[in-house]
């Protein structure tokens, strides 16, 4: 199999290039008017589309369309209606309006609304989002839209990342013309999601149930080998691997999606996928639809893809680093250093709005990440910490100290004068990297390495864009009657200094996983939320909502029921895992413990009869049986807490209760079972070993 790429890509997407094709001039032009300038479609445009898409997508074999959407579950949702109409004397004929295309109206009422439900305004509408392309698969036509209530209330998470996305492009226009950028018209933030995932057999997979039910195994005592050779990261792929991940291309390819680069990671079975960067709303539906395909491609190998942020204790979890910048429309990166004094100017006052932002919303950042998933992955083996700070890279840092000391930049050849010369460009080099650091500038875009692997991209680039049109918008303020005057130089200098002196707190350059980081960083005043329930009550913080507030993101409403939301979900996951534990515990493990208890036993009596001693069987059985006890009185205690924690009432104090009880004795069962794991007989543990996970592909 081997792909035409050009031929094949994007053949299965209704993008400009079809619309220029099958639309009739003056409606395409509508369309892109439309989109420019934000309006609504009007009513006969949208019938033109209408009947234009649904010709090509039953061409391309669709019989359906779904409107498509990214409610707050966390993942998509789609309800299939075919073309079908009655014609004349009873036949069949196919047809799609413009109304159709451009509203939907499924049953909100099972979605999470966190509360707004109770002020009767949680029913709900779908509406195309023209931005996005619709596109064809499995035999219907996907229309990405977004969801909100009838009285205007936000229920899914691609809204607030339009808004948001609007707010910044307003702020970042008007800042760009403080440096004199007058024909910049649109800003738009831009992501690349690297996606990292595992890979392990069906058959191994279809006998966990807690991979089944929760995504990761619950118990599993850690292999003789883990990841400590470092012998996966960019290794060879395996013949099934590379199967799978040519047939997983080529997928994406027909989606739309420029898969570009693709290699084994850290850990033993982990895998990542990563796109060439686009808008981040696009970005966001493409990187729902990558985890779509990924799983389903898996199964016609015999394999399962796990997207979960930790499927294995004790080596690498899963991670989406998720890379961030701004493109204008007339193809600056404004995370570019540029080749004038001017353009510096400009990238390093938008660096230093990024570094003020992310100082004084660190809590924003770090929850805008926070799943019960991430929560084992931050801060453990390998993975970014909690603590949110920023990577500039030697040579920045350099210059940031330079405008702090009122000093010119020294390089090795030259001395280089901020916003005379032109400063030279930034080693966009892998040696120059700090893969520890969770938001870390590399060369021309951040990536921010916290984001967890299952999660929607939706909410970290929301807040992120909302941050930075704050920031730039604090800056204009205060920039904005320097414009054009001589004075707007040493201005946007002052400002500089002012903000490198209060905020560099937050830049750390050092090994983000030494234990020597957390005191530090705790020196320094930055906030450390280990957990979701840390973080996630913070959301709604004054200073929170002022900002979402001021840019038309989010209401006090939507902001309150959307933390309740999370955290619902984290006690939902923590109680769904828990029940699986005692479930595997009492139907399996146990069992099996006390069956290979008793053989031992038998042993032993047999063996008496004949006058041999058993010193072995004697001594395994005393140790089994001691753990057995404890095993048996930690799933009584695990049953009982879970109990107890569902009858506490209140969305904080519920995650709370699931995080110190439910969560705490989970980690002590887990311990309890793995060291049973480790002494008993492979013939007699019911459930597949790590080793046979992880290295059985
Ligand atoms: P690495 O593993 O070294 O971080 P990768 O090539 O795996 O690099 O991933 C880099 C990601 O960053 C890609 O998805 C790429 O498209 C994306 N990227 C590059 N430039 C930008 C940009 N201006 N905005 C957003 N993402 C970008
Ligand atoms: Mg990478």
């Amino acid at each position: 199999m081997t792909a035409n790429i050009p031929d094949i890509f994007a053949s299965n997407v209704f993008n400009e290039e079809v619309m220029k094709a099958r639309l009739p001039k003056n409606v395409y032009k509508n369309y892109k008017r439309t989109i420019q300038q934000r309006e609504p479609l009007d009513m006969t445009t949208a019938d033109f589309i209408a009947n234009a898409i649904k010709d090509w997508a039953i061409e391309k074999g669709a019989t359906h369309y779904t409107h498509w959407f990214q409610p707050m579950t966390g993942s998509t949702a789609e309800k299939h209606d075919s073309f079908i109409s009655v014609g004349a004397n009873g036949t069949a004929i196919m047809e799609f309006s413009g109304k159709a295309l451009v509203k939907g109206e499924p049953d909100a009422s099972s979605f999470p609304s966190g509360g707004l439900r109770r002020t009767d305004s949680a029913r709900g509408y779908t509406a195309w989002d023209p931005t996005s392309y619709c596109f064809v698969k499995e035999g219907s036509l996907y229309i990405p839209t977004v969801f909100v209530s009838y009285t205007g209330e936000i229920l899914d998470k691609k809204t607030p990342l339009l808004r948001s996305m609007d707010a910044l492009s307003t702020t970042a226009v008007r800042f760009l013309k403080l440096f004199g950028n007058e024909r910049v018209t649109r800003v738009t933030s831009t992501v690349g999601a690297e996606q990292e995932y595992f890979l392990i057999d069906k058959a191994m997979f279809d006998q966990r149930e807690d991979l089944i039910l929760t995504g990761r195994t619950l118990f599993g005592a850690k292999p003789p080998k883990g990841q400590e050779l470092d012998d996966q990261y960019f290794a060879n792929l395996k013949p099934r691997i590379a199967a799978y991940m040519a047939e997983l291309d080529e997928e994406l390819w027909k989606l739309g999606i420029y898969s570009k680069t693709k290699h084994n990671e850290v850990a033993p079975a982990q895998h990542e996928m990563a796109p060439i960067f686009t808008t981040s709303n696009l970005g966001t539906d493409q990187n729902e639809l990558a985890m779509e395909v990924m799983e389903k491609v898996a199964l016609r190998h015999g394999l399962v893809c796990l997207l979960h942020e930790k499927p294995f204790e004790g080596v690498n979890g899963s991670g989406k680093h998720n890379n961030w910048s701004m493109s204008t429309d007339d193809g600056q990166n404004l995370l570019d250093p540029g080749d004038t004094p001017m353009e510096n100017l400009q990238f390093l006052t938008i660096l230093c709005a990024l570094i003020k932002g992310v100082d004084e919303y660190a809590d924003l950042m770090r929850l805008s990440a926070a799943s019960a998933g991430n929560d084992h992955r931050l801060g453990a083996d390998e993975a970014p910490p909690a603590i949110i700070s920023m990577f500039l890279g030697e040579e920045l840092e350099a210059v940031l100290k330079a405008i702090e000391n009122d000093e010119a930049y020294k390089t090795q050849s030259s001395t280089f004068e901020i916003g005379v010369n032109a400063l030279p460009s930034f080693p966009k080099d892998s040696t120059d990297r700090n893969r520890t650091s969770p938001f870390a500038f590399t060369g021309n875009r951040f990536e921010f390495r916290m984001v967890g692997s299952s999660d929607n991209i939706a909410c970290p680039n929301a807040l992120l864009n909302t941050i930075v049109a704050e920031e730039l918008s604090q800056f204009i303020e205060r920039l904005e009657p320097f414009k054009g005057s001589n004075g707007f130089e040493n201005e946007v200098k002052k400002l500089l200094k002012e903000v490198i002196k209060e905020h560099s707190r937050i830049i750390f350059n050092g090994d983000g996983y030494s234990a020597e980081w957390i005191k530090e960083a705790e020196k320094r005043g930055l906030p450390n939320y280990p957990s979701t329930v840390d973080c996630m009550p913070h959301y709604t913080d004054e200073k929170n909502l002022r900002i979402f507030r001021k840019f038309g993101i989010y209401n006090r409403n939507e902001l309150t029921a959307r933390t309740e939301i999370h955290l619902e979900k984290y006690s939902k996951t923590i109680r769904i895992e828990a029940r699986t534990m005692v479930e595997m515990a009492r139907k399996q493990l146990l069992p099996a413990t006390l069956d290979y208890i008793s053989k031992l036993c038998a042993s032993i009596a047999n063996k008496s009869q004949i006058g041999f001693t058993s010193r072995t069987e004697t001594s395994m059985a005393e140790k089994l049986n001691e753990l057995a006890d404890k095993f048996y009185d930690s799933i009584q205690r695990l049953e009982e807490r879970v109990n107890k924690a569902c009858l506490v009432e209140g969305a904080r104090q519920q995650a709370e209760f699931f995080h110190d009880y439910v969560l705490a004795e989970m980690d002590i069962m887990r311990e309890i079972a793995d060291e049973i794991e480790l002494i008993m007989p492979r013939t007699e543990w019911p459930i597949p070993t790590y080793s046979e996970m992880i290295y059985n592909v």
